[in-house]
């Protein structure tokens, strides 16, 4: 039985009672670099861990290869834990892991994980919604695959709409020229928010003409939150007080 778990965000005490059953009982740990690494030392003796760990830009093992460690694992193990930052499906390439085993006839199971989308802003006091601000938000990824052909449908982000980016940090002041270039103010509100549910969490908060002079050297993992939600920090930051 092969568990695709997400480790959540970053704080250890953000993975699910689920998670932690699994890791306890698991035979194989195969794990990223997001997925807090003291999470590990909850598994039982005797355990494997196996790192497949993943840049933010460049993938140490292709992920040909990862689902095959994964297969493997699986013919070897009697239950396989697949741990990834955050949720496996937000960005985390769970479904693709899931169809290759599918492909295979291997057994499996998906434990969602708190996505650092939602809990990163959380613990940087921006809230993805607000009453009277704004009625949803976007989770788009920073990162394209094609430096030339931008993959990112930019017109759609004149839009009122919470913007959380993931994987962004090396694409910040790309990301800012094209939201000022499709019309938002360049005083808009942005935040970039470093290690976010860590005890290193660092959050900077500018507008779209700043930001990038204040932020573009944080530390990775980092996230980028667009909005006017990003004022209510003034009110609600707390985890770095
Ligand atoms: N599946 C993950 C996201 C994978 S994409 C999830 O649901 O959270 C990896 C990106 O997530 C990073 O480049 C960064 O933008 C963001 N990220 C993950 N953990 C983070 C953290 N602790 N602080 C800030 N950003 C984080």
């Amino acid at each position: 039985m092969v568990y695709l778990t997400g480790a959540g965000p970053g704080d250890i005490e953000l993975l699910t009672v689920k998670a932690l059953r699994v890791i306890r009982e698991a035979d194989v740990i195969i794990y990223d670099r997001l997925a807090n690494p003291e999470i590990l030392e909850e598994a039982k003796d005797g355990c494997e861990f196996i790192y497949v760990g993943k840049e933010d830009s460049h993938h140490t093992l292709p992920q040909e290869e990862i689902n095959d460690t994964i297969y493997q694992a699986s013919q070897t193990y009697e239950t396989v834990v697949r741990l990834k930052g955050g949720d496996p499906f937000v960005f985390g390439r769970g479904g693709e892991e899931g169809i290759y085993l599918r492909e295979r006839q291997v057994a499996f199971a998906f434990i969602p994980g708190i996505t650092s989308a939602i809990a990163v802003p959380e613990y940087a006091g921006i809230p993805v919604t607000h009453r009277g601000v704004t009625v949803s938000f976007r989770v788009v990824t920073g990162h394209e695959s094609s430096k030339k052909h931008s993959q990112i449908p930019w017109e759609n982000y004149r839009t009122d709409d919470t913007i959380v980016f993931l994987m962004g940090l090396h694409r910040l002041e790309t990301i800012t020229r094209k939201l000022i270039e499709i019309g938002k103010p360049t005083d808009f509100p942005i935040a970039v928010i470093s290690r976010g549910t860590r005890p290193d969490q660092q959050t900077v908060v500018g507008t779209l003409a700043d930001i990038y002079d204040r932020a573009k050297d944080l530390p990775t993992p980092a996230l980028i939150v667009v909005g006017e939600v990003v004022k209510l920090r003034d009110q609600l930051g707390w985890f770095e007080r």
